[in-house]
Parts: C-alpha cells; structure tokens; sequence
C-alpha cells in the first residue's frame, strides 16, 4: 500500500510550481529507478509529479552548434534519433547499450543524470563531452554537476530541463556491462572537445570521474601505448561480490584503450 498522491504535470513551469510549495514530493519521469525505491520503501514522498511525455522535454535538435537533447528524451528515442546519430554518433552508441529495451523505452536522460548512478552511462558521456546540464534555475557545467554517490549539484526542486552537447571533434564509449542488470562495471568516453582531450570515467568508483592522467597522456599520442603504466588510484573503487578494485582499475584500462580503438577508426 502507498499513501502519496500522483499528481500528471502538464507543463515543466506547473510541475516546478507544485516542487516548490511541496517539499517532499518527487518528480517521476520514467520510473525506471523510482519505482523500485518506492517499492523497496527507501524513498516516501507525500506526492510523484509526473513528467513523462511531456512535448516540452522531449525534443532532440541541433541549435546553434550544439547537440540539445531534452530532459525526458528516452534512451531508445536518444539512440535511434538520426540528429544524435549524425551529430555525435557514440552517444547514440551509449544510449543503445543501457539496460535492456523495456528500459532503454522508459529511462529518460534527465533522469538518469539526475540520479547519478555510479555504474549509470550518460553521466560519462555529459561529463566526457563537456555538457552543460540546464535547469529549471540555471545552467550547470558537468564538471559541477556531478558530485559523487547519487549526489548531483540539483537543489530541491529543481528539474532538469535539457542537456547541451557541444560537437566533438571525435568521440567514443566502451563500456564492460554487468551480464545481469546491464549497468556499467567500467565505462570509459574519451572526447576530443574544444578545449581539449576528455576522459570519463563510470562504473569503477563511488561516481563518474575524469581519468586526468590519461587525459595528459592522450594530448601528447592517441596511441594505445601511451596508456601504458600510467597512474589510475584505484583506492576508492567499488569493491564488491562483482568485481574487486584491481579487476575494475584493469576494466578501466581495457575500456579506454578499446575506446581508443574506436576513436581512431580501428573497431
Ligand atoms: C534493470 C535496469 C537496468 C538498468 N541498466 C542501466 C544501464 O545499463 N545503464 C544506465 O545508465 N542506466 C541503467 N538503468 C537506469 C535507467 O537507465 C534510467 O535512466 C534511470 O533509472 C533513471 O531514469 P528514469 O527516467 O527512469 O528516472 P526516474 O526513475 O523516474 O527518476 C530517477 C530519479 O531522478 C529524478 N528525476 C527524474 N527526472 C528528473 C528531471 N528531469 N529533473 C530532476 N530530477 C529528475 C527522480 O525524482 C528520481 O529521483 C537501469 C535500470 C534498470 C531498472
């Protein structure tokens, strides 16, 4: 039995109204990690504002050279879009490997940054392009956006309402998926951005990181060796029944040296 009430939004502004004057409710998007906390009883909102299909949030577009992808855009509709596949195709590519279909038709990007699952893929590609994360309130660089364990920069109430991609030069993902749930055990997007080489890292830690010794490294030669013995501090990696922190800085490895692969035209 549950005792909150489920309220259908109709617009992003009327669902921020309700946020703002309801402290303890929650915004529902594709429910694909909601509804399992509510059914696990670690979450007890007093209200869901849902925000599914929403028109506003759904829009998938290039606007002045950037790759716009709204906030509620399913992985499914990110991965097939032929806007996604053309402007940046391994984001595409990442969006067709989370999860399972049933899924990759109900997550939505929004809210998959805004959870910020350790093992969650978008937050490796948002953190490895260089996106900014826009707000209800404000426009959020990733390298603020993501601040550890299921901790984002979002304060209460505030949705996120779309996410901008600047055009890499070239991009890639590669990511060693846990046969069960399909998450990431290592993922790692490598961006060759404007301002530079980019490596994220998700999966390994507590939260997506950027790999900055393998960013200095990758500046310099885009060959495979010159990941070779470079620094990786394993020390606050996920230790667990899966996998052990020297397996995981090892998948670490692997993943970037096959996104290498990709990017240079290899795989
Ligand atoms: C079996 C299974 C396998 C999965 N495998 C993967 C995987 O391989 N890779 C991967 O990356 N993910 C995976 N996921 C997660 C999935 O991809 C969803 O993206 C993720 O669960 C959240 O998206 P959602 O739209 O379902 O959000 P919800 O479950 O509806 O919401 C999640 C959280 O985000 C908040 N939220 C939602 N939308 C917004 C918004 N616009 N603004 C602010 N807050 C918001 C909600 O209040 C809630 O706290 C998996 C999930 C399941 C159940």
């Amino acid at each position: 039995m549950y005792t909150l009430n489920y309220v259908k939004a109709k617009s992003v502004k009327e669902a921020a109204q309700f946020l703002a004057s309801h402290p303890e409710a929650k915004v529902l998007a594709g429910g694909m990690t909601l509804l399992p906390t509510l059914k696990q009883r670690l979450a007890k909102p007093t209200h869901l504002v849902d925000i599914g299909g929403l028109p506003e949030l759904r829009k998938i577009e290039l606007k002045a050279g950037r790759l716009v992808v709204g906030a509620g855009a399913t992985h499914c509709e990110v991965s097939r879009s032929p806007v996604v596949k053309k402007a940046i195709p391994a984001l595409a590519m990442l969006a067709s490997v989370i999860g399972d279909p049933q899924v990759r038709n109900q997550g939505t990007i929004g809210g998959s940054v805004a959870n910020n699952d350790p093992a969650a893929d978008y937050p490796a590609a948002v953190l490895g392009l260089d996106a900014t994360v826009v707000t209800t309130q404000r426009e959020i660089a990733a390298d603020k956006f993501f601040q550890g364990l299921f901790s984002t920069a979002l304060k209460d109430g505030e949705l996120v309402v779309r996410v901008e991609f600047p055009l890499p030069k070239k991009a890639a993902y590669s990511k060693f998926h846990h046969p069960a749930s399909g998450y990431a055990m290592a993922g790692v997007f490598i961006a060759q951005t404007a301002g530079g080489l980019r490596v994220a890292v998700t999966g390994a830690g507590p939260g997506v990181f950027r790999w900055k010794e393998a960013e200095a490294a990758l500046a310099k030669s885009l060959k495979p060796a010159a990941l070779e013995g470079l620094k990786l501090d394993s020390s606050g990696f996920n230790n667990d029944i899966h996998a052990d922190r020297e397996y995981r800085a090892n998948l670490v490895r692997v993943m970037a040296k096959r996104a290498l692969a990709k990017l240079s035209g290899k795989k």
